[in-house]
């Protein structure tokens, strides 16, 4: 799938690209890199997987680290979709369940918790929190308390399907 455009960043004296990004992080995962497209939400971004494209906030219009977050993370929910069977067997039903009602951070509780606490959502952080403190160098500390600590356990015993 084709990435019209090139959205660069400068930092320092650096560069940064997110059309190679996008496609670093589908390769990690054996998708195809989707498109990206900087909208008004009211959340950070969303996935159309219809239509093929991952919607960035324009807040982070100008801001590569957010925008990579936002990446890996809707990028890990297209994996979930094409690979849930990699899942282990008891866990399938649950995720296929939670996949095809999707809670999004614009109908989440206000504390977040009803939205992280779902399995497909603590994959998708858990995946964007090590590919890109991994392979980025891009730091990824999560704002609710506690949560990097659930985070390394998921990792710790996830990390085959990394
Ligand atoms: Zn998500």
């Amino acid at each position: 799938m084709a990435i019209p455009n090139r959205y660069k960043f400068s930092k320092g004296n650096v560069i940064l690209d997110l059309k190679p990004l996008c496609i670093r992080i589908a390769d990690q995962l054996g998708i195809e890199p989707l498109d990206i497209k900087f909208e008004d939400l009211t959340d950070d971004s969303r996935l159309y997987i219809k239509e093929n494209y991952v919607a960035i906030s324009r807040k982070y219009e100008n801001d590569y680290e957010e925008c990579a977050k936002c990446i890996a993370h809707e990028y890990r929910h297209v994996f979930q979709i094409f690979y849930v069977c990699l899942f282990k067997n008891n866990r399938l039903k649950r995720l296929e369940k939670e996949l095809q009602g999707v809670v999004n951070s614009s109908n989440m509780k206000n504390n977040g918790s009803n939205y992280t606490s779902q399995e497909i959502e603590l994959d998708a952080f858990a995946f964007t929190k090590y590919y890109l403190e991994t392979y980025e160098s891009i730091p990824v500390i999560n704002r609710m308390s506690g949560y990097d600590e659930i985070i390394d356990k998921y990792l710790y015993v996830n990390h085959t399907i990394m």
